[in-house]
């Protein structure tokens, strides 16, 4: 099985360095058939190719049965025209990663700042909503009819509705069958009705699963103060985006929230957080999103391949974050430890091989 990484910007090459670390070592664990290649993408790409996103890696991409993409910086990229392009967003959509699945879990042992516990998902709708940069076949959803108004076309059809609510019950099932839709139909009566329509039919096949429905609003506060009654949140882009970064912070830092981006053919793995330029080259970072989202991708690839080894891994990775960070000596900056990013990494290797030989 061929994985492609992308180590990106900023902390980028330094959590993708430990993802691969912690690939290598499940890898000899549990002989697992993978063979991985590391493609320059954003600034070090530009500098070298003249665009963040070279068609060959993108094709790379193409080929390969997962991806492993580090953050990237966006904000320090040049014009499109001028080679700037945002690899998050381009494969999403080239490789149609519909359904962003971000999980947010409280631990043993570390802090959370919610008022309850949380074991909770956000699956997010990927491809369309107000992401106005790739929600067009051509052009962009953004216009400025004269220099002082500036529109922004909001995007929902019923198919992609459709589909990530099937995602969104698929996963449930396997977890405690309960779904929650999060919008905003008191105000975007039309789109948020439109997706309603299509999560509530998806609902009505799947009575074996309790489904509720909450207001973005009233659900940024829910999640402060009783994360615990939530199973799988269903949402549209924008929301999943704002939400799951809270779910996750929440739940300890934002440095432990891992997320896929899932399709029907492909999968790729990435950190919540961002690029973090202010700690880059620092060997601060906290690698564990990009671990936990590498971890996420062999599931996803055992479950399509009925690999049952590579689940083991993913699940043997998780086990092993659960261990490291549940004692303070062994944490990172974000969560008050002295840890570096290698030194952190070096732990999590070695709970990994000690957790295989037993
Ligand atoms: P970008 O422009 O790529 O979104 P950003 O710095 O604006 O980058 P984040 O990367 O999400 O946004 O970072 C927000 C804050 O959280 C920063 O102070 C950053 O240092 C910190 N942070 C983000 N990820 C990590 C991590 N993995 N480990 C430690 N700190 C992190």
């Amino acid at each position: 099985m061929q994985l492609t990484v992308l180590p990106g910007d900023g902390i980028g090459p330094e959590i993708t360095s430990a993802a691969l670390q912690v690939i290598e070592h499940v890898k000899r664990a549990f002989s697992l058939d993978l063979t991985i290649d590391v493609h320059d993408i954003g600034l070090a790409a530009l500098q070298r190719t003249g665009t963040t996103l070279p068609p060959s890696v993108l094709e790379a991409c193409r080929r390969a049965d997962g991806v492993i993409l580090g953050p990237v910086s966006t904000a320090s990229y040049p014009a499109r025209d001028q080679g700037g392009v945002n690899a998050s967003a381009a494969l999403r959509i080239e490789l149609d990663l519909f359904a962003n699945v971000r999980p947010s879990r409280t631990r043993e042992g570390l802090q959370h700042w919610g008022r309850t516990p949380m074991d909770l998902v956000i699956v997010r709708e990927n491809t369309e909503g107000f992401y106005a940069d790739r929600n067009m076949y051509s052009g962009t959803g953004e216009l400025m009819p004269t220099p002082d108004l500036a529109l922004s076309i909001r995007r929902i059809s019923a198919a992609a509705s459709s589909r990530i609510a099937r995602a969104a019950f698929e996963l449930a099932a396997a977890r405690r069958r309960h779904v929650t839709a999060v919008h905003k139909v008191n105000v975007l009566g039309v789109t948020e009705g439109l997706f309603l329509r299509e999560v509530q039919s998806v609902a009505r096949a799947h009575s074996d699963i309790t489904y509720d429905e909450q207001l973005v609003d009233s659900m940024a506060a829910l999640l402060v103060r009783d994360a615990s009654r939530f199973d799988v949140i269903v949402t549209t882009n924008m929301f999943g985006d704002i939400l799951s970064d809270e779910a996750a912070e929440l739940s300890g830092s934002l440095g432990l929230g891992a997320s896929i981006n899932a399709g029907e053919r492909h999968c790729m793995a990435q950190a919540q957080h961002g690029s973090a330029p202010d700690i880059q080259g620092q060997n601060k970072a906290n690698p564990t999103s990009l671990i936990l989202s590498s971890a996420m991708l062999l599931d996803w690839l055992g479950r399509r391949h009925r690999q049952e080894n590579l689940r083991a891994a993913a699940r043997l990775i998780e086990k092993s974050v659960d261990v490291v960070l549940n004692n303070p000596a062994t944490r990172t900056a974000d969560l008050g430890g002295p840890r570096s990013t290698t030194a952190f990494t070096f732990e999590l290797c070695k709970e990994i091989d000690s957790r295989a030989s037993r």
